[in-house]
């Protein structure tokens, strides 16, 4: 189809590297994926061992895309750049914005190779909507924006929504994640949108420290930040209501049961904000 395209080889070139445990694989198994091996559900288990609630964690992050998505959908917003996609879980983000608005563009990205070898159910658009896959890592953000994908998807001329969904946690400081988003955030035009959810240890300090060690155990090096320093990612961009809050208080829905959650079992905070 002429309205798919992708980069970073053929599938079939790509080392999906089955004897280490990746991020993606785990979140994947959280959510009830079968797109997992033995070494994810290993490391898997053992993060669940260490820190119980991240099975519930896992899924009131992939609600909050849900809502944040059809929100930005319903307040006009047509062009969506989605960066840490992840595995696809159905509803992806293109499958929530193109039913309120048929004609939504949307840009999917993930480092790790496994999201793009099922990239083609992120590429099941709307006939009047666009969507499109880049192999890409967040740490170089002027190579993804500078993608044939991201041009011939998205004009940066116009708002863009930008998404940022349990992806930061796995950007420690080392790696510049405040620049990064800075260096995202100063590409888009006036009226674009950041949407982003992370790990925080504010509400269940030790066992968030607990899974931070389960996660380096398993190869993969994270940081769960501070109300504060995940408010820090927002800096000069107007935050909309309700503000920086617990993932499961962002605009619930009814059936999302948010009443019956507590906040270290979301041991997330997530927003939305808008660009003066
Ligand atoms: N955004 C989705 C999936 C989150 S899982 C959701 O909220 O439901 C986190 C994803 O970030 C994984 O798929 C992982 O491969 C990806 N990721 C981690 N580090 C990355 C990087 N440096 N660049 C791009 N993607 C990255």
């Amino acid at each position: 189809m002429d309205r798919e395209s992708t980069t970073g080889g053929t599938p079939a070139a790509v080392d999906l590297e089955p004897d280490r445990a990746h991020s993606a694989r785990m979140y994947d198994y959280y959510l009830g994926g079968v797109t997992n091996f033995p070494a994810d559900r290993e490391a898997a288990a053992l993060a669940l061992s260490v820190f119980p609630n991240l099975l519930a964690a896992a899924r009131i992050n992939r609600r909050f895309m849900h809502r944040s998505t059809r929100f930005l959908a319903q307040q006009g917003i047509t062009q969506f750049l989605d960066i840490g996609t992840g595995i696809p879980t159905s509803p992806n983000l293109h499958e929530v914005a193109q039913q309120t608005n048929p004609t939504a563009r949307v840009v999917y990205t993930d480092n790790d190779a496994i999201v793009l070898t099922h990239a083609r159910a992120l590429l099941r658009s709307t006939p009047e909507g666009r969507t499109a896959y880049v192999h890409a890592d967040v740490t170089d953000p002027e190579r993804l924006l500078a993608s044939e994908q991201v041009r011939g998807t998205l004009d940066l001329r116009r708002p863009v929504a930008l998404s940022l969904n349990a992806l930061l946690h796995f950007v420690p400081d080392e790696l510049g994640a405040h620049r990064i988003v800075e260096h995202l955030k100063a590409r888009l035009p006036s009226g674009s949108t950041l949407t982003v959810s992370h790990v925080t240890p504010d509400f269940d300090p030790e066992g968030i420290a607990r899974l931070t060690d389960a996660y380096r155990a398993a190869g993969t090096a994270g940081q769960a930040r501070t109300r504060e320093e995940v408010l820090r990612f927002f800096a000069g961009w107007e935050l909309l209501d309700p503000g920086l809050v617990p993932t499961h208080r962002w605009h619930p829905d009814p059936g999302d049961l948010a009443h019956t959650i507590t906040d270290a079992e979301s041991s997330g905070y997530a927003a939305v904000a808008r660009k003066p």
